[in-house]
């Protein structure tokens, strides 16, 4: 069998998104029918509902913080999703993850900037950054997609 990979479970149709909905992608949903994939969705796993407000980093005093719209900080749940992703890739000695882009959790390389205004900035989510600090790969199903090509 291939190497098993984790997967957001947004981009295989899952409404796991803040709104309610998903971002479904068909190569996503081809790699779990391979049996390669494992789906995971970080902030559900760290205890938020769906649907709910939309997050966002900011980085106050060095330190990572996530804020929802309404001005909660929602951090401790994120970090919590993102130590069971951790968990679980440690437990089936998975070295790979395609993540959604710009999320707050699973973005990597871009997000959002924490003003709630539609910019990108340089910089990961919580999750994808965990992952890369265990040495995990993470690829933005984008960058997946640019490298099967
Ligand atoms: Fe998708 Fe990740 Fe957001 Fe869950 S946390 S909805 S898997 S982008």
């Amino acid at each position: 069998m291939n190497q098993l990979i984790l997967i957001s479970a947004c981009l295989l149709g899952i409404n796991c998104k803040y709104n309610g909905g998903n971002n479904n992608s068909e190569k996503a949903l081809e790699l779990v029918k391979e049996g390669n994939a494992i789906p995971i969705c970080p902030e559900q796993l760290g205890g938020l509902k769906t649907p709910r407000p939309p997050a966002e980093i900011k980085i106050i005093n060095g330190q990572k913080h996530v804020t929802n719209q309404e001005g909660e900080d929602v951090t401790s749940s994120f970090q919590k999703g993102a130590e069971e992703v951790l968990k679980l890739a440690k437990k089936l000695n998975i070295h790979q993850a395609i993540l959604k882009s710009k999320s707050p959790s699973c973005g990597k390389g871009k997000i959002y900037n924490g003003n709630f205004e539609g910019k990108i900035v340089d910089g990961n989510g919580i999750t994808a950054q965990l992952l890369m600090d265990n040495g995990i790969e993470v690829l933005t199903m984008e960058e997946y997609e640019q490298k099967e090509e």
